[in-house]
């Protein structure tokens, strides 16, 4: 059935559950609990479910959802993405789909973009669904305490709607995914979710991974040096730098330099890719990321910043080295570097869902995006009332001051007839440039940028007052509504005023549709330069000819040819992050792939419970290693057998053990020898223990601890793997092809390592039975 058809069974079941009493209307929730029972008819089942929260709504929140509000409930209820402009009321909105799908399953989220939005919304609706019966729950109380005891959490997750915030869930899911056993589980079935302003979480924060550090490494001692090294360098001799994709490189002049530098033969190879790591590192951070767009320094951190809105990233660090890259970049002392143990990234988490959906201002002009990578169709709502704002056609400019110049002229004259305006810039040094040029005129204003976001959206909320002026990169404070007060809907409302170009439509048509809401008058102004970033990054050379002949030109582009260069250069820039996200989406296959393996294998030595075959399993490992070790060579010395034996064979071992045994072994015979001494060892921890189901306990857990440390190493190593195959990939080479082969090598890398280590956790480990458990202390 067609939604508008749903839509006007809803409407007509209005006045009779307007005439129910509250317990008859509460009463119907059982009635529709019988008839998903009954597997009854879909339609009639959604629209009286519809139309009951429709009428709690009014009585417990005070609002009546409009038609137009039903239709994006049906929408999202489906699985679909509804396109409702902002202040259309999502917020209320969402409590149709929320209420039906939790009655049909557990697992049910709305989850927003920050820990203000979830609390905001919990708090605006949480009554409503208790007087329904339901329990809700807010996810990001109490977020303080980083690792909040299992048990609370798990309350948190039993209830039947879950109000949240992406990273929240994004961390508990990490954290979850972490538990050594059943009993530190707490996460519930990812079954629904309504992702409230879709794009934000599914587009912007697509390439920012998640991620949980484990225990500091040693520490790197080439960061400072390799800086060192790189401020020696110069552009397009020894490296180059492609600004439009963000990536710099070494030339080959660049690479031999490096080889006098470090005196090393070659630093391409796997023995100095520790080293080379580090180069490109410290040559990303002096040249590609920027101070005050990418991160700010505060006091003597490195805080990084959300590029598109300016905010700062809580929780979240550059990603592996580079923060500590930035670090000697920056002259400041370096932090110790953590191994990240475990990640995932937003598209990931999100895809783990069963049914997902979502709602937001701005979706349709990534209708085939949100097709293709999660299967969900963009549908535009009209707005309840008739959209009376006015967007003014761009004014282009030649130079960044004399866009400068021409759009503070704009502001002041809105200002000075009390016009609140909000001025919005893609960048926060942008940002900050224009609130100096408006402190120096001496007028009164807000800045939005790297706050808190409680904080930014009740700037945000207030930006709608009489002669207010609030400068504030693109995103501050998304899901919030600008109240625009009575006085200055008569002087024509808000104005919004965009300084730069903005990196997608999509984020300028977010940008002008803070203005107009719910019918109100309002408009745009929009001023770009050749100078803008989104230009120079995409079509510099395009424009280079005409900018060389008319940068002292102060006066408005008139040229077609060039004006279509803006547009060029948006669409450009949306090309860039689409292909980005998608890669991603690749590498996370590739990862999400060996995840799979390496809980299978997991599960496989989860499951046995016979000492034979758990040894079997063991001794063929061993045997594996061992003979790696050994195989290749000719002539082994005692004191090289002694080693090893300590290193991985036995800590007991004696020199009278050699006794009747060859002064230099051929490998045959050292395997032989050790496999011998490995099987003694086995058998003594066997007697030692005197229980066999706890030396089935303690094989498992040597066995699985080697198992989920060498996968966090994996985990670390992809990570880094990312941002270095990006980094080649303006040599004309296919990143992802390159990051799958390379993931390839290093998994085969780390499955010897891990065979290795299980050998030597189950043969050098101490163990005591204390108060009946097993406590194992690895080597
Ligand atoms: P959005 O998330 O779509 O931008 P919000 O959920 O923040 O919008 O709601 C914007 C404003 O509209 C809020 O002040 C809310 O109280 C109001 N509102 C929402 N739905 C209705 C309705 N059906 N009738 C009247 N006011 C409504
Ligand atoms: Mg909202």
């Amino acid at each position: 059935m067609g939604h508008k058809k749903i839509l006007k069974r809803i409407n007509k079941l209005a006045p009779i559950m307007a005439k129910m009493t509250d317990s008859e209307l509460q009463a119907q929730v059982a009635i529709i609990r019988g008839m998903l029972a009954n597997n009854e008819d879909e339609n009639q089942i959604l629209a009286t479910a519809f139309a009951l929260v429709r009428e709690a709504d009014k009585r417990i929140i005070g609002l009546f959802p409009n038609d137009e509000q039903v239709l994006g409930a049906i929408t999202i209820y489906y699985g679909d993405i509804a396109e409702l402009k902002t202040g259309e009321g999502k917020t209320l909105v969402a409590t149709m789909p929320l209420f039906l799908r939790a009655l049909r399953t557990n697992g049910v989220f709305l989850v927003t973009t920050n820990e203000y939005l979830a609390h905001r919304d919990y708090l605006k609706n949480h009554k409503l669904f208790e007087w329904l019966g339901l329990t809700v729950s807010d996810g990001v109380a109490d977020n303080d305490e980083e690792f909040l005891h299992s048990e609370v959490k798990k309350k948190v997750y039993e209830a039947d709607i879950i109000y949240t915030s992406n990273s929240a869930l994004g961390f508990d899911f990490l954290i979850d995914g972490l538990a050594a056993n059943e009993k530190g589980q707490f996460l519930c079935e990812l079954n629904y979710a309504i992702l409230d302003e879709v794009d934000s979480i599914l587009l912007d924060q697509a390439q920012t991974p998640l991620l949980i550090s484990g225990a500091p490494t040693i520490q790197s001692n080439y960061f400072i040096i390799c800086n060192s090294f790189v401020l020696t360098l110069e552009e397009d001799i020894d490296y180059e730098y492609d600004e439009e994709k963000r990536s710099v490189w070494l030339t080959e002049r660049g690479i031999e330099n490096a080889k006098d530098y470090f005196s090393v033969p070659e630093i391409m190879n796997i023995e100095h890719f520790e080293l080379f790591q580090h180069i490109v590192l410290a040559l990303k951070a002096n040249f590609v990321l920027k101070k005050d767009r990418d991160y700010i320094v505060d006091g003597n951190e490195i805080k990084l910043l959300d590029y598109k809105n300016g905010r700062i990233m809580k929780g979240m660090n550059l990603q592996a080295g580079l923060q500590q890259a930035v670090e000697a970049f920056e002259n400041l002392p370096i932090t110790a570097e953590t191994q990240t143990i475990s990640s995932v990234t937003y598209q990931n988490l999100f895809r783990s869902f069963k049914k997902l959906s979502g709602m937001t201002g701005t979706a349709n002009t990534n209708k085939s995006e949100f097709i293709e990578t999660y299967n969900m169709t963009v549908k535009k709502i009209k707005t309840h009332k008739k959209d009376i704002r006015k967007d003014y056609k761009p004014e282009r400019y030649v130079t960044f001051d004399a866009k400068m110049e021409a759009s503070l002229k704009k502001v002041l004259e809105l200002h000075k007839v009390g016009r609140p305006v909000l001025l919005i810039t893609g960048s926060v040094d942008i940002s900050e440039l224009y609130s100096m040029h408006l402190l120096n005129l001496g007028i009164p204003h807000n800045v939005l940028n790297a706050k808190n976001s409680a904080k930014e959206a009740m700037i945000i909320k207030e930006a709608g007052r009489k002669g207010s002026l609030t400068v504030a990169t693109a995103m501050a404070g998304r899901g919030t509504d600008i109240v625009v007060d009575s006085e200055a809907v008569e002087l024509g409302g808000l104005a919004v005023v965009i300084g730069e170009l903005m990196s997608s439509l999509r984020i300028e048509l977010q940008a002008k549709g803070r203005s107009g809401r719910q019918g109100l008058p309002g408009d745009t102004y929009t001023y770009e330069s050749l100078e803008d970033d989104v230009i120079k990054a995409n079509v510099q050379e395009n424009i280079q000819k005409y900018y060389d002949r008319h940068k002292n030109k102060t006066d408005k582009i008139r040229s077609f040819k060039i004006n279509r260069e803006f547009s060029n250069a948006q669409s450009k820039s949306e090309d860039n992050s689409y292909s980005a996200r998608f890669n991603n989406l690749q590498y996370d296959e590739v990862q999400r792939l060996q995840k799979g393996f390496i809980d299978e294998i997991r599960s496989t030595i989860l499951k046995i419970n016979e000492v034979s075959k758990l040894e079997r399993i063991f001794i063929s490992i061993a045997k594996d290693t061992i003979n790696e070790n050994f195989q290749t060579k000719q002539q082994i010395s005692r004191a090289e057998l002694k080693r090893y034996i300590f290193d991985r064979v036995d800590y007991n071992f004696k020199e009278n053990m050699f006794e009747n045994q060859p002064e230099m072994f051929t490998s045959k015979q050292a395997i032989e020898f050790l496999m011998k001494l490995l099987g003694e060892n086995l058998q003594n921890r066997k007697s030692e223990l005197d229980d066999e189901e706890a030396f089935i306990e303690y094989i498992k857990i040597a066995m699985l601890k080697a198992i989920d440390d060498c996968w966090s190493g994996q985990v670390d190593s992809l990570n880094q793997l990312r941002m270095v195959v990006a980094q080649r990939a303006s040599a004309q080479r296919d990143p992802v092809l390159e990051y799958e082969n390379e993931a390839r090598q290093s998994y085969e890398l780390y499955r010897d390592i891990c065979q290795r280590n299980i050998l030597k956790n189950v043969a050098l480990s101490l163990f005591e039975i204390h108060k009946g458990e097993l406590i194992v202390t690895f080597p």
